[in-house]
């Protein structure tokens, strides 16, 4: 299903399932419920298969790996738009970008998880449109990757458009989550929050998470987007919706389609 094509071959339900997971949850709320933020972002099919077209490598549109860097110094220039993803190790953020990717086949989405191991940015390029940067996972040898790499990058980086915050689905924010919250908030950068794995969550974990986590950004956030994206890298939920949402946030997209 990484492919659109495939995707709406299926029955209704199931497609709107995989490509609005958070709409698919509205129903199963109380009534009165305000769904506004289930909805901010609602791209219509030309924007979906626009965003598709931009995540599929092809000729004269090639999309690769650039180069990792451990200092900011070591970063390629910032000459095109770009998103980052970061999150707790273990969160599920290669198999997100893998997935992402998977239109592009000869990407190479490198992980480096020994212990012992110097983390690093990880920079891929897609084509002469947006730079997609995979950060080192924190909860390992965090706080300093935090503080040499990851904050420097996020304070400093003028191209940066959007953080993706990635949150684990099943369990919902943990502490290192509310300390990224903070640091983001403090730094003032514009982010979103991605719920990963859906997939393994029953609905009822689920959606408790999503609105726990809906009230948390409402209350206690400035800098991050009302409406929470929901993915599983396995089933390809939420994928196709996310990379529009980085074809949007990197200026690739038509307003008027994305709205
Ligand atoms: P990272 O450390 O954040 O890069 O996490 P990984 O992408 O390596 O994923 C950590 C574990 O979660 C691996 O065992 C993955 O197979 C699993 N995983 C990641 N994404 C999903 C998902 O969407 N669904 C399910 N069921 N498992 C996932």
């Amino acid at each position: 299903l990484a492919a659109l094509s495939r995707v709406l071959r299926l029955e209704r339900g199931r497609r709107t399932a995989i490509v609005f997971p958070l709409q698919k949850l509205e129903r199963y709320l109380a009534p009165g419920t305000d769904t506004a933020r289930f909805r901010l972002f609602q791209p219509g099919l030309a924007a979906l298969q626009r965003a598709e077209a931009l995540f599929s490598s092809g000729c004269g549109h090639p999309i690769d790996y650039v180069s990792s860097a451990v200092r900011m110094d070591h970063a390629p220039p910032p000459a095109l738009p770009e998103v980052c993803f970061i999150g707790r190790s273990n969160v599920g953020k290669s198999s997100l970008i893998r997935a992402l990717f998977s239109l592009a086949p000869e990407v190479e989405v490198r992980v480096s998880k020994t212990p012992g191991h110097t983390k690093k940015m990880n920079f891929f390029k897609v084509g002469k449109y947006f730079t997609l940067v995979d950060m080192p996972g924190y909860g390992y040898r965090a706080p300093q990757d935090f503080v040499e790499m990851v904050e420097a990058y996020l304070q400093e980086r003028r191209n940066l458009k959007r953080t993706f915050l990635l949150v684990d689905g099943v369990v919902g924010l943990q502490k290192t989550d509310h300390i990224a919250v903070e640091m983001l908030e403090e730094f003032g950068i514009p982010y979103v929050m991605v719920l990963t794995k859906i997939d393994r969550a029953s609905r009822r974990v689920l959606l408790k998470n999503v609105l726990e986590i809906q009230e948390f950004v409402k209350e206690n956030t400035q800098g991050c987007f009302p409406q929470l994206f929901l993915v599983s890298s396995v089933e390809f939920s939420g994928v196709h919706l996310l990379r529009c949402f980085v074809a949007h946030v990197t200026g690739n997209l038509p307003t008027v389609e994305a709205s």
